[in-house]
């Protein structure tokens, strides 16, 4: 798992993630995310800023309704203003805003009271952990487990997300600066190369290490490297 961290980082360099402004923007781009591509989000996030919605306090007063238009952009924007007011008032609440009080927790804790707030899922959570909190709590996604499974990787304890987190946990050093750029890279892989559709298997720096990439040069799909 390592040689592919370390040949992703050769070839693509740091990812400098999470993108956001603040901590702020982290967790609510994270749930704006869901189910909604990136640029979308950042519309979301640019009208948020417009509004000077810019601390879970001034979200906790915000109407839902008015905070739905708001977020509008990143879709399904009545469940999401949902969700966004459900961590500003779990952060509120509990911890008068104060996200480092909030992520006092260990890694443990904190994700099963993340998992607890309406519309926090796996995913979620560990977004939240690794860009937010700064704990090694790895994130998978649809984009990881394409690209595993596309090189012949798959977790012996069962594919559902807890089955991949496993997986990672038990192949990559626990670092959470490792864990961080370890999925922003996986993601930037999926766009530049391993994309659903169309995987570009030439020239991708994975091919000599994946399944997929060997068997379509041993079928002479691959254009042969002039460097090789
Ligand atoms: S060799 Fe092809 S299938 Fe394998 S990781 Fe690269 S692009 Fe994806």
């Amino acid at each position: 798992m390592m040689l592919i961290y370390h040949r992703l980082l050769t070839a693509y360099g740091p990812q400098g993630w999470w993108p956001g402004d603040s901590r702020f923007e982290m967790i609510a781009g994270a749930i704006l995310t869901q189910a909604a591509a990136w640029r979308n989000v950042e519309h979301a996030l640019a009208n948020l800023r417009r509004e000077a919605i810019s601390d879970w306090h001034i979200l906790h007063r915000t109407d839902s309704e008015i905070l739905a238009q708001i977020i509008r952009p990143s879709g399904y924007y009545n469940v999401k203003a949902r969700k966004l007011k459900a961590f500003a008032s779990h952060v509120c609440e509990q911890y008068g805003g104060d996200l480092d009080a909030m992520f006092a927790s260990d890694t443990v804790n904190l994700r099963r009271e993340l998992l607890s707030i309406y519309g926090i899922g796996p995913e979620t959570a560990d977004d939240i952990l690794v860009y937010a909190a700064g704990k090694p709590s790895f994130v998978i996604d649809a984009y990881t487990i394409r690209i595993m499974e596309r090189i012949g990787i798959t977790p012996e304890g069962g594919s559902d997300y807890a089955g991949w987190q496993a997986l990672f946990h038990a192949s990559v050093v626990p670092d959470v600066a490792v864990y961080n750029e370890f999925h922003a890279l996986l993601d930037h892989h999926h766009k530049a190369a391993c994309t659903r559709n169309d995987p570009q298997c030439n020239g991708c720096c994975l091919n000599e290490i994946c399944a997929t990439g060997l068997r379509r040069k041993h079928e002479g799909q691959l254009t042969p490297n002039p460097s090789a």
